[in-house]
Protein backbone atom coordinates (compact mmCIF):
# COMPACT_ATOMS: atom_id res chain seq x y z
CA UNK A 1 0.00 0.00 0.00
CA UNK A 2 1.34 3.74 -1.01
CA UNK A 3 1.83 6.08 1.69
CA UNK A 4 1.50 8.67 -0.90
CA UNK A 5 -1.25 11.21 0.59
CA UNK A 6 -4.39 11.75 -1.64
CA UNK A 7 -5.42 15.10 -1.93
CA UNK A 8 -8.57 16.84 -3.53
CA UNK A 9 -8.62 20.35 -4.70
CA UNK A 10 -12.01 22.03 -5.77
CA UNK A 11 -12.01 24.49 -8.92
CA UNK A 12 -8.71 23.11 -9.77
CA UNK A 13 -8.93 23.49 -13.75
CA UNK A 14 -7.47 27.42 -13.24
CA UNK A 15 -6.67 30.04 -11.42
CA UNK A 16 -6.00 29.02 -7.26
CA UNK A 17 -7.06 26.09 -7.92
CA UNK A 18 -4.79 24.95 -10.34
CA UNK A 19 -1.25 26.38 -9.21
CA UNK A 20 -2.60 24.86 -5.68
CA UNK A 21 -3.20 21.23 -7.10
CA UNK A 22 0.39 21.83 -9.20
CA UNK A 23 1.95 23.06 -5.81
CA UNK A 24 0.70 19.92 -3.33
CA UNK A 25 1.84 17.34 -6.42
CA UNK A 26 4.86 19.00 -6.44
CA UNK A 27 5.08 18.37 -2.59
CA UNK A 28 4.56 14.51 -3.43
CA UNK A 29 1.02 14.06 -3.14
CA UNK A 30 -1.24 12.39 -5.67
CA UNK A 31 -4.04 14.96 -6.51
CA UNK A 32 -7.29 14.90 -7.53
CA UNK A 33 -7.84 17.67 -9.99
CA UNK A 34 -12.04 18.55 -9.36
CA UNK A 35 -14.20 21.13 -11.34
CA UNK A 36 -17.56 21.29 -12.81
CA UNK A 37 -16.14 19.46 -15.90
CA UNK A 38 -13.48 17.10 -16.21
CA UNK A 39 -12.35 17.93 -19.85
CA UNK A 40 -11.46 21.08 -18.15
CA UNK A 41 -9.03 20.07 -15.67
CA UNK A 42 -6.88 17.99 -18.23
CA UNK A 43 -4.27 21.39 -18.35
CA UNK A 44 -3.61 21.07 -14.78
CA UNK A 45 -3.65 16.92 -14.86
CA UNK A 46 -0.99 17.48 -17.66
CA UNK A 47 1.18 20.57 -16.63
CA UNK A 48 1.32 18.23 -13.32
CA UNK A 49 2.15 14.49 -14.78
CA UNK A 50 4.62 16.10 -17.07
CA UNK A 51 6.37 17.45 -13.70
CA UNK A 52 6.57 13.79 -12.77
CA UNK A 53 3.63 13.89 -10.23
CA UNK A 54 0.33 11.84 -10.29
CA UNK A 55 -3.01 13.64 -10.48
CA UNK A 56 -6.40 12.36 -12.25
CA UNK A 57 -9.34 14.81 -13.50
CA UNK A 58 -13.00 14.57 -11.60
CA UNK A 59 -15.87 16.11 -12.81
CA UNK A 60 -18.22 17.29 -10.16
CA UNK A 61 -20.87 19.95 -9.25
CA UNK A 62 -19.41 20.64 -5.48
CA UNK A 63 -23.15 21.61 -4.50
CA UNK A 64 -24.70 18.51 -5.86
CA UNK A 65 -24.69 15.82 -2.97
CA UNK A 66 -24.63 12.99 -5.17
CA UNK A 67 -22.00 13.57 -7.48
CA UNK A 68 -19.79 15.32 -4.72
CA UNK A 69 -20.85 11.25 -3.11
CA UNK A 70 -19.45 9.81 -6.71
CA UNK A 71 -16.76 12.30 -6.86
CA UNK A 72 -14.92 11.24 -3.63
CA UNK A 73 -15.49 7.45 -4.26
CA UNK A 74 -13.92 7.83 -7.35
CA UNK A 75 -10.80 9.32 -6.45
CA UNK A 76 -10.72 6.43 -3.60
CA UNK A 77 -10.82 3.83 -6.01
CA UNK A 78 -8.47 5.64 -8.43
CA UNK A 79 -5.90 7.13 -5.83
CA UNK A 80 -6.62 5.94 -2.44
CA UNK A 81 -8.47 7.52 0.63
CA UNK A 82 -8.45 10.89 0.51
CA UNK A 83 -7.06 12.58 3.70
CA UNK A 84 -6.03 16.83 2.35
CA UNK A 85 -9.05 18.85 1.25
CA UNK A 86 -8.33 22.07 -0.17
CA UNK A 87 -12.18 23.94 -0.58
CA UNK A 88 -11.53 26.19 -3.75
CA UNK A 89 -14.08 26.05 -5.89
CA UNK A 90 -15.71 29.46 -6.40
CA UNK A 91 -18.11 31.77 -8.29
CA UNK A 92 -19.06 35.50 -8.05
CA UNK A 93 -22.34 36.67 -8.51
CA UNK A 94 -21.58 40.26 -7.90
CA UNK A 95 -24.56 43.83 -7.85
CA UNK A 96 -25.89 45.90 -5.55
CA UNK A 97 -28.26 44.36 -3.43
CA UNK A 98 -31.45 46.11 -4.49
CA UNK A 99 -30.36 44.72 -7.39
CA UNK A 100 -29.25 41.26 -6.13
CA UNK A 101 -31.79 38.33 -7.53
CA UNK A 102 -32.78 34.98 -5.24
CA UNK A 103 -30.74 32.94 -7.85
CA UNK A 104 -27.68 35.13 -7.70
CA UNK A 105 -27.68 34.82 -4.04
CA UNK A 106 -28.71 30.87 -3.79
CA UNK A 107 -25.43 30.15 -6.13
CA UNK A 108 -22.94 31.41 -4.43
CA UNK A 109 -23.78 29.90 -1.17
CA UNK A 110 -24.43 26.60 -2.86
CA UNK A 111 -20.78 26.59 -4.18
CA UNK A 112 -19.12 28.46 -1.40
CA UNK A 113 -20.80 27.05 1.73
CA UNK A 114 -22.95 24.31 0.48
CA UNK A 115 -20.26 23.05 -1.93
CA UNK A 116 -17.51 23.15 1.22
CA UNK A 117 -19.71 21.09 3.59
CA UNK A 118 -20.95 18.22 1.23
CA UNK A 119 -16.94 17.83 -0.02
CA UNK A 120 -15.99 17.79 4.05
CA UNK A 121 -18.42 15.93 5.22
CA UNK A 122 -17.72 13.35 2.52
CA UNK A 123 -13.63 13.41 2.85
CA UNK A 124 -13.76 13.78 6.90
CA UNK A 125 -14.56 10.06 7.16
CA UNK A 126 -11.63 8.89 5.54
CA UNK A 127 -9.65 11.49 7.10
CA UNK A 128 -10.98 9.95 10.38
CA UNK A 129 -10.36 6.79 9.38
CA UNK A 130 -6.59 7.65 8.48
CA UNK A 131 -6.03 9.46 12.47
CA UNK A 132 -4.76 12.32 10.20
CA UNK A 133 -6.41 14.76 7.88
CA UNK A 134 -6.22 18.42 6.25
CA UNK A 135 -8.80 20.74 5.44
CA UNK A 136 -8.06 23.91 4.03
CA UNK A 137 -10.77 26.29 3.04
CA UNK A 138 -10.59 29.52 1.04
CA UNK A 139 -12.22 32.87 2.55
CA UNK A 140 -11.22 36.53 0.94
CA UNK A 141 -10.99 39.79 2.10
CA UNK A 142 -14.45 40.22 0.99
CA UNK A 143 -15.51 38.51 4.31
CA UNK A 144 -14.80 41.55 5.75
CA UNK A 145 -17.53 43.49 3.73
CA UNK A 146 -17.32 44.49 -0.06
CA UNK A 147 -19.69 46.96 -2.04
CA UNK A 148 -21.80 44.89 -4.54
CA UNK A 149 -20.80 41.41 -2.52
CA UNK A 150 -23.60 41.01 -0.40
CA UNK A 151 -23.71 37.48 -1.15
CA UNK A 152 -20.13 36.69 -1.84
CA UNK A 153 -19.07 38.53 1.55
CA UNK A 154 -21.40 36.53 3.79
CA UNK A 155 -20.24 33.11 2.03
CA UNK A 156 -16.59 34.13 2.71
CA UNK A 157 -17.28 35.03 6.29
CA UNK A 158 -19.35 31.48 6.85
CA UNK A 159 -16.31 29.63 5.45
CA UNK A 160 -14.07 31.57 8.69
CA UNK A 161 -16.88 30.00 10.78
CA UNK A 162 -17.18 26.68 9.21
CA UNK A 163 -13.33 26.34 9.58
CA UNK A 164 -13.24 26.70 12.86
CA UNK A 165 -16.09 24.45 14.03
CA UNK A 166 -14.42 21.86 11.61
CA UNK A 167 -11.69 22.55 13.80
CA UNK A 168 -13.23 22.06 17.25
CA UNK A 169 -14.82 18.54 15.95
CA UNK A 170 -12.27 17.38 14.03
CA UNK A 171 -9.11 18.15 15.89
CA UNK A 172 -9.02 15.11 18.14
CA UNK A 173 -9.01 13.14 15.01
CA UNK A 174 -5.89 14.41 14.16
CA UNK A 175 -7.49 16.51 11.56
CA UNK A 176 -6.87 20.38 11.01
CA UNK A 177 -8.53 22.84 9.37
CA UNK A 178 -7.60 26.45 8.30
CA UNK A 179 -8.81 29.09 6.01
CA UNK A 180 -6.85 31.27 3.59
CA UNK A 181 -8.30 34.54 2.64
CA UNK A 182 -6.46 36.24 -0.28
CA UNK A 183 -6.75 39.84 -1.21
CA UNK A 184 -6.58 40.58 -4.90
CA UNK A 185 -5.12 37.76 -6.82
CA UNK A 186 -4.60 37.70 -10.80
CA UNK A 187 -7.22 35.01 -12.16
CA UNK A 188 -10.16 35.04 -14.78
CA UNK A 189 -12.06 35.58 -11.89
CA UNK A 190 -10.76 39.35 -11.41
CA UNK A 191 -10.39 39.57 -14.72
CA UNK A 192 -14.35 38.82 -15.05
CA UNK A 193 -14.58 41.84 -12.03
CA UNK A 194 -12.53 44.27 -14.46
CA UNK A 195 -14.68 43.49 -17.28
CA UNK A 196 -18.09 43.71 -15.37
CA UNK A 197 -16.62 47.77 -13.67
CA UNK A 198 -15.52 48.51 -16.95
CA UNK A 199 -11.53 48.98 -16.15
CA UNK A 200 -9.19 47.46 -18.79
CA UNK A 201 -7.39 44.76 -16.57
CA UNK A 202 -3.84 45.97 -16.69
CA UNK A 203 -5.07 49.20 -15.36
CA UNK A 204 -7.04 46.94 -12.81
CA UNK A 205 -3.85 44.95 -11.25
CA UNK A 206 -1.77 48.07 -11.26
CA UNK A 207 -4.50 49.96 -8.82
CA UNK A 208 -4.83 46.56 -6.80
CA UNK A 209 -1.09 46.51 -6.63
CA UNK A 210 -0.87 49.74 -5.58
CA UNK A 211 -3.13 49.26 -2.96
CA UNK A 212 -1.11 46.84 -0.89
CA UNK A 213 1.84 47.23 1.55
CA UNK A 214 4.29 44.99 -0.68
CA UNK A 215 2.98 46.58 -4.36
CA UNK A 216 2.66 43.66 -5.54
CA UNK A 217 -0.47 42.06 -7.38
CA UNK A 218 -1.07 38.37 -5.83
CA UNK A 219 -0.33 35.58 -8.03
CA UNK A 220 -2.42 31.64 -7.64
CA UNK A 221 1.31 30.28 -6.63
CA UNK A 222 0.76 32.89 -3.44
CA UNK A 223 -1.80 31.25 -2.23
CA UNK A 224 -0.61 27.62 -3.55
CA UNK A 225 2.45 28.61 -0.90
CA UNK A 226 -0.13 28.80 2.02
CA UNK A 227 -2.16 26.04 1.26
CA UNK A 228 1.23 23.70 1.31
CA UNK A 229 2.09 24.83 4.98
CA UNK A 230 -1.33 24.28 5.71
CA UNK A 231 -1.54 20.92 4.76
CA UNK A 232 1.86 20.23 5.72
CA UNK A 233 2.76 17.44 8.25
CA UNK A 234 4.26 20.41 10.68
CA UNK A 235 1.52 22.33 10.78
CA UNK A 236 -0.38 19.74 13.18
CA UNK A 237 -0.77 22.58 15.70
CA UNK A 238 -2.41 25.22 13.18
CA UNK A 239 -6.10 24.94 13.40
CA UNK A 240 -8.80 26.85 13.35
CA UNK A 241 -7.03 29.94 11.34
CA UNK A 242 -7.74 32.28 9.13
CA UNK A 243 -4.43 33.33 7.25
CA UNK A 244 -5.00 36.52 5.66
CA UNK A 245 -2.72 36.46 2.01
CA UNK A 246 -2.97 40.09 0.68
CA UNK A 247 -0.11 41.91 0.43
CA UNK A 248 -1.08 44.19 3.58
CA UNK A 249 -2.37 43.73 7.38
CA UNK A 250 -5.82 43.19 7.34
CA UNK A 251 -8.29 42.59 10.27
P1 LIG B 1 -11.55 31.07 -10.96
O1 LIG B 1 -10.35 31.35 -11.78
O2 LIG B 1 -12.87 31.61 -11.37
O3 LIG B 1 -11.65 29.48 -10.72
C1 LIG B 1 -12.70 28.93 -9.99
C2 LIG B 1 -12.92 27.52 -10.45
O4 LIG B 1 -14.00 26.96 -9.68
C3 LIG B 1 -13.33 27.45 -11.93
O5 LIG B 1 -12.56 26.49 -12.60
C4 LIG B 1 -14.79 27.06 -11.85
O6 LIG B 1 -15.23 26.24 -12.92
C5 LIG B 1 -14.81 26.23 -10.58
N1 LIG B 1 -16.17 26.04 -10.09
C6 LIG B 1 -17.16 26.96 -10.05
N2 LIG B 1 -18.28 26.42 -9.58
C7 LIG B 1 -18.01 25.13 -9.31
C8 LIG B 1 -18.78 24.04 -8.80
N3 LIG B 1 -20.07 24.21 -8.47
N4 LIG B 1 -18.18 22.84 -8.66
C9 LIG B 1 -16.90 22.67 -9.00
N5 LIG B 1 -16.11 23.66 -9.47
C10 LIG B 1 -16.67 24.87 -9.64
O7 LIG B 1 -11.34 31.60 -9.45
P2 LIG B 1 -10.03 31.90 -8.58
O8 LIG B 1 -9.75 33.35 -8.70
O9 LIG B 1 -8.95 30.92 -8.88
O10 LIG B 1 -10.62 31.66 -7.11
C11 LIG B 1 -10.48 30.43 -6.42
C12 LIG B 1 -11.05 30.59 -5.01
O11 LIG B 1 -10.39 31.67 -4.34
C13 LIG B 1 -12.54 30.94 -4.99
O12 LIG B 1 -13.16 30.32 -3.88
C14 LIG B 1 -12.52 32.43 -4.81
O13 LIG B 1 -13.73 32.89 -4.25
C15 LIG B 1 -11.34 32.61 -3.90
N6 LIG B 1 -10.75 33.95 -3.94
C16 LIG B 1 -10.22 34.46 -5.08
C17 LIG B 1 -9.66 35.74 -5.07
C18 LIG B 1 -9.06 36.37 -6.30
O14 LIG B 1 -8.66 37.56 -6.22
N7 LIG B 1 -8.93 35.69 -7.42
C19 LIG B 1 -9.66 36.49 -3.89
C20 LIG B 1 -10.22 35.94 -2.74
C21 LIG B 1 -10.75 34.67 -2.77
P3 LIG B 1 -15.87 26.91 -14.25
O15 LIG B 1 -14.77 27.63 -14.90
O16 LIG B 1 -16.38 25.76 -15.03
O17 LIG B 1 -16.96 27.84 -13.76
Amino acid sequence: MSTQKVAIVTGAARGIGAATAQRLASDGMAVAVLDLNADSCQDTVDAITKAGGSAIAVGADVSDEAQVIDAVDTVTDKLGAPTVLVNNAGVLRDNLLFKMSVDDWDTVMGVHLRGAFLMSKTCQRHMVDAGWGRIVNLSSTSALGNRGQANYSAAKAGMQGFTKTLAIELGRFGVTANAIAPGFIQTDMTKATAERIGVPFDDFIKACADDTAVKIAGQPEDIANAVSFFAAEAARYVTGQVLYVAGKPMN
